[in-house]
């Protein structure tokens, strides 16, 4: 997705030219940092919030790509007895230089965000080859998301291949970069959203297949509209091949939903949106996934796909399932203005994307870091609830909270042995000031 036109004027087009410049060396920037090597990492005076709950004094020392060792400072003057203290013995162990240390009192430490479910940011897509990717994961790894699965947006089968082997290409590169999401085509056409209907299909199994063997593993999720002709067998296929299947984009009701998850779905895509509501009559699919312990259940938490009041009641129904997910596209953290979705005219005002051929929504401009702040500080949400919502249950989701071939470190939390991923927050606004992936400071 590109963007047409927004700003008026020369020195508007200058100024845009100019951001754009500068988020192109930061893309670069990070690739660098990325494929460079990690050096240990010692911060001590946190406030640390995560899953598992809230600490004060909290300091955590890393080598190459997780945390080795972590504690609570023994006395506000060294240790106990004014000795050595374990964050001192830690950081000769892995070898951290004095002046490598960072007193980070005052701020709020955090995993990683974790987001299972985006399209791009910073005017490209993941759908745009190596260099949208690139362009679209910075703009996500500068507001906290450390880690991230790609979504590609329905396309002909022979794009959607291409497109999936090229996540396949830069994952050997990119710690960043989980694997992809399917978003299509075997949605309903009655919930397409904002995909291109000419492209929707029904999952016969030779055309799973197909998509299979161009993604060569970094398959990680598909949506599919379990009341398709093949809903419920591709279901089964995927699961078997190791993808987890999510019930989205469905005309299904309560009872077709709940036959898509003893196939084997095991996350709702974008609860509330492109499916039926709920209904006291026609419970819908919602229930379906709030009652089945197996499921994990994306959100987008922006109060503009779901309303404030609808958030506040859905955040209840499934608790330490609900996972905080995205769906940006490329005008994530762009000016408002005239995009383009594939071939389809798309309009932001007010950081709100909509089709212009039906006003149907076209994504969202979300971020992790505004979707934790918006939990937090406007409904009012637990902090270590809200974190959980975007670093360990997306991590679940998909497995990655334990070891595994991608990230080789469990993902979500901030405790030894996990991954060296974490967020450094402002205490009263939750933004993101610093960044580490990998062991890797990119911000
Ligand atoms: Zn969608
Ligand atoms: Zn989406």
């Amino acid at each position: 997705m590109s963007r047409v036109s927004g700003v008026s004027g020369v020195t508007g087009v200058e100024e845009e030219r100019g951001v754009e410049q500068e988020r192109g060396l930061i893309a670069a920037r990070i690739r660098e940092v990325l494929a460079g090597p990690a050096r240990p990492v010692a911060l001590r005076g946190a406030r640390k919030v995560d899953a598992s709950g809230v600490t004060e004094g909290f300091w955590l020392v890393t080598s190459g790509e997780r945390i080795e060792a972590c504690g609570v400072a023994d006395g506000a003057h060294g240790g106990v007895d004014g000795g050595v203290t374990a964050f001192d013995m830690a950081c000769i162990e892995y070898g951290v230089a004095p002046s490598d240390i960072l007193d980070v009192s005052g701020f709020i430490l955090v995993p990683g965000y974790v987001d299972i479910h985006a399209h791009g940011a910073w005017g490209a897509a993941f759908d745009d080859g190596v260099d949208g990717i690139e362009m679209a994961r910075a703009g996500h790894m500068m507001h906290g998301t450390t880690r991230q699965v790609l979504s590609l947006i329905t396309n002909p089968v022979d794009t959607l291949c291409e497109n999936l082997a090229t996540v396949r290409g830069l994952m050997g590169s990119r710690s960043d970069i989980l694997g992809s999401h399917l978003e299509g085509p075997f949605l309903a056409l009655a919930r397409k959203g904002a995909h291109d209907p000419e492209c929707l299909k029904d999952p016969e199994p030779e055309l799973v297949e197909q998509l299979l063997e161009a993604a060569n593993g970094s398959l990680k999720q598909i949506t599919i509209a379990p009341e398709l002709p093949h809903g419920l067998s591709a279901i089964r296929q995927f699961a078997a091949a190791g993808v987890v299947p999510a019930v989205g984009h469905c005309d299904a009701d309560y009872a077709m939903a709940g036959r898509g998850f003893d196939a084997g779905a095991r996350i709702m895509t974008h609860m509330f949106n492109a499916m039926n509501g709920l209904h006291h009559r026609k419970p819908g699919p919602i229930p379906a996934a709030a009652e089945d312990p197996r499921v994990i259940i994306e959100l987008i938490n922006d109060g503009f796909h779901v309303d404030n009041a609808m958030l506040k009641l859905g955040l209840g129904f499934a608790p330490h399932r609900i996972a905080f997910v995205t769906d940006a596209m490329s005008a994530t953290d762009c000016p408002d203005g005239h995009y383009l979705l594939g071939a389809l005219d798309v309009n932001v005002e007010d950081g709100h994307a909509r089709l212009v051929s039906n006003g149907a929504i076209a994504g969202s401009t979300l971020t992790l870091e505004k979707a934790v702040q918006r939990a937090v500080v406007e409904l009012g949400m637990a902090p270590t609830d809200a974190v959980e919502a975007a670093t360990l249950t997306p991590a679940r989701a998909l497995g990655f909270e334990k070891a595994n071939a991608v990230t080789e470190y469990p993902l979500g939390l901030l405790a030894s042995g996990y991954a060296a991923d974490f967020n450094l927050l402002d205490a009263d606004t939750w933004a993101v000031r610093s960044v580490w992936c990998a062991g890797r400071r990119v911000k």
